[in-house]
């Protein structure tokens, strides 16, 4: 037997028990089904980010192509990511990598970091062109991040 929690619903919520209560009871279905994968605990923000993308193409195709318990499990997939990603957070509160209130730094994660870092002196050193050296020094890490995401998603 497991361990119990109780959830108090705040004033005005009362009316979504019911649904609340399935939905949660199918976000555990999935969490149950992946406890061999182990805790997010070493999940970055990035790669929790990547994981829910994946789960909201995974609901979209099964909206499309599959049955109703399916879109179900896979609605569960996307808000057990959302979680994951909410609790990653939480955990770098409370390791001050983040301090409360001010912009998420988005390039914890070391290997992108260590990609923009590599594609910046790539574009400085390699290439002898004037055009990529000036792109190199307006481009933001933002901007470097999304083009890396782009990238991955087409290959
Ligand atoms: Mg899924």
């Amino acid at each position: 037997m497991g361990r119990s929690i109780t959830i108090t619903l705040p004033e005005g919520t009362e009316e979504y028990a019911g649904d609340i209560w399935s939905f949660v009871n199918r976000m555990l279905v999935k969490l149950q089904a992946n406890t061999h994968k182990g805790h997010w605990n070493e999940v970055d923000v990035l790669t929790a980010l990547k994981g829910l993308e994946g789960e909201v193409k995974e609901l979209e195709d099964a909206i499309y192509n599959e049955d109703a318990d399916s879109v179900h499990r896979e609605a569960a997939d996307v808000a057990n990511f959302a979680m994951i990603l909410s609790s990653v957070l939480d955990r770098k509160l409370k390791e001050n990598l983040f301090s409360e209130g001010a912009q998420l730094n988005l390039f914890e994660s070391t290997p992108t970091l260590q990609w923009i870092d590599r594609v910046r002196h790539d574009l400085k050193y390699k290439y002898d062109d004037p055009h990529l050296r000036e792109f190199e020094s307006v481009v933001s890490d933002t901007q470097l991040y999304n083009l890396k995401r782009m990238l991955e998603s087409v290959s």
